[in-house]
């Protein structure tokens, strides 16, 4: 997962901007290095938080339908004009979520068509990296924020990057945002002290890479400063709350009078870092981690405690996957370790895995949810992983993976897994997984 926090004046478009792109000469080398960033990354989805968009006080609005064209018309340049397909089992997902955990979102075709130009800006660059006018080569989904409390916009974040890991998608998520309106005395909204007050504790924070801090950012500055970014910006760091984050923070401009910041997280999740750590200490000392190796991990690790998948991949082919259905030690951080080390040396499906092929390997932590016991009319194979019992033969399969696409398929490789006979009467249960990847 890539991050980026992005603003979006029409002037640094050249079709619009002309020669006053000369005057923010330092945002647009930014634009076109986070947009080379994006490009190379190469994602399939851009999630871009706009607040442009239709906007609701008290619910997110996701745009709804095949997809929309985006250009700069209204600000006096027709062309580019790009047609954004939208990604519809990514829109989807985070929708079905925001309805299972109370989160009120709008999901509308209703202005759905015409792109608007918090997405159009940002995107304009990222399409000249990839030397694509008509077309963009990859999907987006448009999310607006709402006037919701900090803790919904964050949570709301959460959501997209669990919506993300659910569909499996190769995704970058743009908060599109500007920062205060009111930094001079000529710009568009004259001057106010809490507009470089703003702008400055604001780009404190993309600088440390601890996001869950914008919203310790004083309220009463937060709101005089008159900025448009600051909700997409709380989204982000909600989406971002299970990673590492690596801030490369490459401008900030006032030149117009608006606060333009632009900064490149890059992101590795915590889960995943574990594992892959464990493994290779493992691998070349056999030792496990301990003391300092691990101080930097995140408390969370530390107070959940859960049942834990660690599943190695080598070049797209499983090579290794062992886990716990109930936590066998004292929180998910041990947990995660100790799998990650049974995983690739463990299972008996495969060779011990060798030290020349760590730099090779991929790795996905699964974070097991309680097994309750279901009939088959209540699985999905996309949504549940499923244990199959009779007496002590018991056979498991997380869900959503490749190649299973029915429940009457998980059931019979479970069965197979836990030498079941399909035509056993079995016991079913099923859980949900948070999956890291
Ligand atoms: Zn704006």
């Amino acid at each position: 997962m890539r991050a980026y926090i992005l603003p979006h004046p029409p002037i640094a478009v050249p079709e619009v901007g002309g020669d006053e792109i000369l005057k923010i000469d330092a945002t647009e080398k930014s634009f076109a290095k986070a947009a080379k960033d994006i490009a190379e990354y190469d994602p399939e989805t851009v999630v871009v938080i706009s607040p442009h968009n239709i906007m609701f006080k008290d619910a997110f609005y996701i745009a709804k339908g095949p997809g929309g064209v985006g250009n700069l018309a209204r600000f006096g340049a027709p062309d580019p004009s790009v047609y954004y397909e939208y990604d519809t089992e990514l829109s989807e997902e985070i929708v079905r979520l925001c309805e299972e955990f109370k989160v009120p979102v709008a999901y509308s075709p209703e202005g759905s068509e015409t792109v608007d130009h918090g997405t159009v800006v940002p995107l304009y660059y990222v399409n000249r990296e990839y030397k694509s006018d008509k077309k963009s080569p990859y999907k987006i989904v448009r999310i607006s924020p709402s006037l919701l409390s900090d803790a919904v916009l964050y949570d709301m974040g959460y959501l997209i990057e669990r919506a993300i890991a659910h569909v499996g998608r190769r995704a970058v998520i743009i908060a599109s945002g500007d920062l205060s309106h009111k930094l001079k005395e000529d710009g568009p909204y004259g001057f106010i002290k809490e507009g470089p007050q703003f702008d400055e504790a604001v780009t404190e924070v993309m600088k440390s890479g601890r996001l869950e801090d914008f919203t310790n950012i004083d309220k009463d500055v937060n709101d005089l400063s008159a900025n448009c970014g600051y909700p997409g910006f709380v989204m982000l760091a909600g989406a971002l709350q299970d990673y590492k984050i690596t801030p490369e923070f490459l401008s900030y401009e006032g030149t117009f009078g608006v606060g333009y910041g632009i900064c490149i997280f890059k992101c590795e999740n915590w889960y995943v870092r574990l594992a892959k750590a464990s493994l290779e200490k493992f691998v070349k000392t056999l030792g496990k981690l301990a003391g300092e190796e691990l101080s930097e991990y995140p408390d969370f690790l530390r107070k959940e405690k859960a049942g834990v998948f660690v599943c190695i991949k080598k070049r797209g082919q499983l090579r290794g996957c062992i886990g716990t259905i109930l936590p066998t030690y004292d929180d998910t951080l041990e947990e995660t370790c100790a799998l990650a080390i049974s995983a690739g040396t463990a299972d008996p499906r495969f060779d011990k895995v060798t030290e020349s092929e760590l730099p090779e390997l991929e790795y996905t932590v699964d974070v097991m949810g309680a097994p309750e016991p279901a009939t088959k009319d209540e699985l999905d194979e996309k949504r549940y992983g499923v244990i199959v019992t009779v007496g002590r033969r018991r056979g498991l399969l997380l869900p959503n993976l490749e190649g299973v696409d029915s429940v009457d398929e998980q059931l019979e490789i479970s069965c197979r897994k836990g030498g079941i006979s399909p035509f056993e009467d079995y016991e079913i249960e099923r859980f949900m997984v948070e999956r890291h990847t």
